[in-house]
């Protein structure tokens, strides 16, 4: 069994795909399925028969014993914190502060010059490269990461991000986001509610808008986060206490039922390009509200595990009809980065979600969380052809469990990626 994806960006030729079952991930699984793709785009998607019908001289590129789905996204990771994984091989920390203030302290004992942190980085990309993502969004403070986008085939968005509570930094912190370039490429974000002050917030949010960007934040990810933006108390006050972060300006919610959600929402931040990750902490209010405003959620159960911070609440978003995207975070938080990893964590933590669910949170909506969905996340016309092949040991009928076979093939000994 592997996997194979296959992207036909680098040609002209019209080529029909076959393979004995597409997974549209937009539509129902199609038995005998054929995908025809020219200049990178997907121009059909149907039963082979009917596609190679409607284009006699395409070329055929036949993909026997295999499932053919949309690229993965991974729609949230830190690369520039990727010569730190040894961090991620110790013990899981005994508090969520315990883990920043570990990490922290090795980042700058570490002190890695730029080559470190882009060959390290450069390795976990050509990785997620390797297991057919096609779109990452990646957070990063220096800003480096960027210059790799040439080197990824796929989306390698890179959000810089800002944080500082304190009224303190906020001029320089606003002065320094003035500075930035007015590029759509070039992306600006905040960390978190608990760690960005909210003048800062606003106008990281406004930018964002005014260029037509997502807005990421790590959202409700810990008790400790809930206890200090419900009532300005806990772990995460102490810890900012302790080391001179703490603003006396900040202003709960002062609600134990309103934690960053509501924060983000009473402050006008949440809409239809905000992206909350982890929203583990959330209640059916507040999931209205990501709901009515539209906002999206990444989950990230692989750091989630390693961090002990609990796991989303995925049945309650699915219910409410929102389709969270899935992401990797970083080697810090995480022993392995892999999208295919965060869907099995994920299927074992909720063996009551439908896998094809699953499947369609790492592709369709990690593309719509990250404002792709017009040229990702599903197999359809006009979309990029950008395309996985997972190869089946068997032969599968069933197609819930071919979405199920699916997420549970090996693809650490027999994989290929090949630009076709
Ligand atoms: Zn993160």
């Amino acid at each position: 069994m592997r996997v194979e994806a296959v992207t036909d960006r680098l040609t002209n030729r019209l080529i029909v795909h076959r393979a004995p079952w597409l997974l549209p991930i937009s539509r129902q699984p199609i038995a005998d399925g054929g995908l025809a793709a020219q200049g990178g785009l997907i121009v059909a998607v149907g039963n082979f028969k009917q596609v190679v019908r409607s284009y006699p001289g395409a070329e055929i590129i036949d993909h026997p014993d295999a499932v053919l789905l949309p690229g993965l996204i991974n729609a949230h990771t830190h690369l520039e914190l990727s010569h730190l994984a040894h961090l991620s091989q110790e013990p899981s920390p005994t508090s969520f502060t315990g883990w920043i203030g570990h990490m922290l302290a090795e980042r700058a004992k570490a002190d890695a010059d730029k080559k470190t942190i882009l060959d390290a980085a450069r390795a976990v990309l050509s990785r997620q490269q390797d297991q057919g993502v096609v779109a990452i969004a990646d957070i990063s403070n220096t800003g480096f990461i960027r210059e790799l986008t040439s080197e990824f085939p796929g989306h390698l968005l890179c959000l810089k991000e800002y944080l500082g509570l304190r009224a303190s930094e906020l001029v320089a912190s606003l002065n320094s986001l003035k500075e930035e370039v007015d590029h759509p490429d070039a992306c600006c974000t905040a960390h978190a509610p608990y760690s960005t002050h909210l003048e800062l917030l606003r106008a990281l949010k406004n930018r964002a808008t005014r260029l037509g960007q997502i807005f990421s934040i790590h959202t409700a990810e810990s008790t400790a986060e809930h206890d200090m933006i419900s009532q300005g108390t806990g772990e995460l006050r102490d810890f900012l206490e302790q080391r001179g972060f703490w603003a006396s300006s900040f202003r709960p919610t002062g609600s134990d039922s309103k934690g960053s959600v509501s924060y983000l929402h009473q402050h006008g931040l949440l809409d239809s390009r905000t992206l909350c990750v982890h929203c583990l902490h959330v209640t059916d209010q507040e999931m209205d509200l990501l709901a009515e405003t539209k906002a999206k959620v990444c989950l990230c159960p692989g750091s989630n595990r390693y961090l002990g911070v609990g796991t989303a609440p995925v049945e309650r978003y699915l219910r409410k009809g929102i389709l969270p995207a899935l992401g990797t975070d970083s080697l810090t938080s995480n022993p392995e980065l892999s999208i295919w990893q965060e869907m099995r964590l994920l299927a074992e933590e909720h063996p009551s979600v439908n896998p094809a669910d699953i499947l369609r949170m790492a592709t369709l909506g990690g593309a719509e969380a990250l404002g792709l969905n017009r040229r990702l996340g599903s197999l359809e016309k006009g979309k990029e052809a950008a395309i996985v092949a997972v190869k089946l040991a068997g032969s599968v009928r069933n197609t819930f469990s071919l979405a199920e076979y699916s997420l549970y093939q090996d693809i650490k000994s027999n994989f290929v990626y090949s630009l076709a």
